[in-house]
């Protein structure tokens, strides 16, 4: 997440998305100054410096069950960030209420993805894109395991939620 764009408020959609936020589109947030840094470290999100870039990671320390727990107080460039999505909405070309429901299906995939992982959205909070990370981890060294028919159909339904959200939210988001 590095560009910046005119800062307004897209609350309406964003409070009920949050899918900039825990990993899967971006793997960190660039902070845009030292002072803006400070700022962002009181607010308890650790920020790291290199090569004079200051930046914190994802998935985002700060996103809580319900989205960003320090909205009104978020970063500068959390608050500028637009995803195509919220474009689309700021632009007219999209309704809210159609955006709202392309968040839901996004929030439905993933659902689906973690009962693959015998996992459930409610009892645990972990970012899909970790859990994920986490099975190509567990695998990496046995081939056959990520052959199963299990297996097979969790990668092809994250690959699946991957396409779908460069579509919807970002084309530049990163690859798992
Ligand atoms: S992905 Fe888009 S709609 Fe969702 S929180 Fe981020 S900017 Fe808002
Ligand atoms: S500070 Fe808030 S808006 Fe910014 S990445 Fe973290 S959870 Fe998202």
């Amino acid at each position: 997440m590095t560009d910046i764009a005119p800062l307004d408020d897209g609350s309406e959609l964003c409070v009920a998305c949050g899918i900039c936020c825990d990993g899967i589109l971006f793997s960190s947030v660039t902070v845009t100054d030292p002072s803006e840094a400070e700022r962002v470290r009181a607010l308890r999100i650790p920020v790291h410096v290199v090569d004079e870039r200051h930046f914190f990671d994802q998935p985002c320390s700060a996103l809580g069950d319900k989205g960003c727990s320090i909205y009104t107080e978020r970063p500068l460039l959390c608050h500028a960030y637009r995803c195509l999505l919220l474009k689309q909405v700021d632009a007219g070309t999209m309704p809210l209420a159609d955006a709202v429901r392309t968040v839901e299906e996004a929030r439905r995939r993933e659902v689906e993805i973690r009962a693959l992982m015998n996992l459930d959205v409610a009892t645990d909070g972990t970012p899909l894109v970790q859990l994920y990370r986490q099975f190509l981890l567990d695998n990496a060294d046995q081939p056959d395991c990520r052959e199963s028919p299990e297996s097979r159909e969790l990668i092809k339904r994250f690959e699946h939620h991957q396409v779908e959200l460069a579509k919807n939210f970002e084309p530049a988001m990163i690859t798992v």
